[in-house]
């Protein structure tokens, strides 16, 4: 791709917010900085991003982001040590995802170079946002969507690329009830389910609120075809423990490929623990919970980076997960969360500091 040397122009807000935000009292993701990213498509090519204050931004109710939800997105995170030295974890691995959901949802893609730039140099002008309680970190929204205008059902004209910051608490990581979802698909072969689209979420929305009706905390999306084989946790990826081998799902059409999961894949390796990525059959999970060979089930992102299941509910019956001593879970995150805060040695290079 193209390289452009770049002067990101920065105007910077008159003031900054940070007094008014209780550090102590992060939820996720409702709070955020004194600025973001701002860069515009127009005319056929990406414009240099700028710097601006965070703002509410005017579109015309004819833009089609509204009508043909042509948006997608990225989840990532910022780490302070504690040397105030700040951290990312395998950033050019959601610059390259992001141009494949854009690439899929028929949205141009951005050049890295104006995606890892204007995220550094936002990190560097927001740098106290960044909290440094532990568990907490600053959570990173790059998004794009159609601000293009027309009715017209078809690839919009105009594109805006954002990158907003939202300092966030340790992600609480209770243990989560599923439910084992059969009727309702989150994606099919040749559709956007390895895409970050925002379409792919709404769709979730409505048979995840089933299953909390049902007093279920999340779905495990089965495959759309025949609903016998697990695919994701809500909106992670999914890994199960039976015995000592560790499975996964194989990504696919249907399946986001995951930075967490590809993380937890490599670790497992150099740790020397078997590792399976095949289709799950919930015929096999029933089974091995029955005989007590299923030993943990997790979910992976990056927002949590480990949710471990407690219990799975399928046709009316639950299934309780044992507590498993030495869980890969924990190991899993301890050493995420380790390379992430600058607490480990890096062997995969995945920590690059800004
Ligand atoms: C974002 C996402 C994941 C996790 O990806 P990470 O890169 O690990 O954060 C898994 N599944 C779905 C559907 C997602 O949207």
């Amino acid at each position: 791709m193209e390289t452009k040397t770049m002067n990101i122009k920065v105007e910077k807000a008159k003031t900054s917010k940070i007094g008014q935000v209780d550090f102590n009292n992060l939820a996720f993701g409702n709070v955020f900085t004194d600025h973001m990213v701002v860069c515009n498509y127009k005319n056929g090519s990406w414009e240099v991003p700028e710097i601006v204050p965070y703002h509410p931004i005017t579109l015309d109710p004819s833009a089609k982001i509204f009508h043909y939800g042509q948006s997608i997105f990225e989840g990532m995170k910022a780490y302070k040590d504690g040397n105030d030295d700040i951290w990312l974890f395998r950033p050019m691995d959601n610059c390259k995802r992001l141009n494949i959901s854009a690439k899929r949802m028929a949205i141009p893609e951005i050049p890295e170079d104006y995606f890892m730039e204007s995220l550094k140099a936002l990190l560097k002008l927001e740098k106290d946002w960044i909290p440094q309680t532990p568990g907490s970190s600053l959570y990173i929204r790059p998004f794009i969507f159609a601000s293009g205008n027309g009715f017209h059902a078809s690839p919009a004209d105009e594109y805006m690329f954002i990158i907003a910051f939202a300092p966030s608490g340790a992600y609480f990581s209770g243990k989560v009830k599923v439910l084992i979802e059969e009727k309702y698909s989150r994606s099919a072969n040749g559709g956007v389910g390895f895409a970050k689209a925002g379409g792919n979420y709404a769709g979730q929305f409505y048979p995840t609120q089933l299953a909390v009706d049902k007093g279920y905390n999340q779905v495990i999306w089965t495959d759309d075809n025949t609903h016998e084989y697990i695919e994701e946790a809500g909106a992670m990826n999914i890994f199960v423990r039976i015995n000592d081998t560790l499975l996964t799902a194989p990504t696919s059409d249907r399946i986001l490929d995951g930075i967490t999961r590809r993380s937890i894949l490599k670790i497992a390796e150099s740790e020397g623990i078997p590792v399976e990525e095949r289709k799950i059959a919930v015929s096999e999970l029933i089974k091995a919970a029955k005989d007590g060979s299923l030993k943990e089930m997790f979910g992976a992102g990056t927002a949590a980076v480990i949710s471990p299941i407690s219990t799975f509910g399928f046709r009316d019956v639950d299934y309780d997960l044992p507590e498993t001593p030495n869980s890969y879970a924990a190991l899993f995150k301890k050493c995420i969360t380790d390379i992430q805060y600058n607490r480990a040695e890096d062997n995969f290079g995945w920590r690059l500091k800004v």
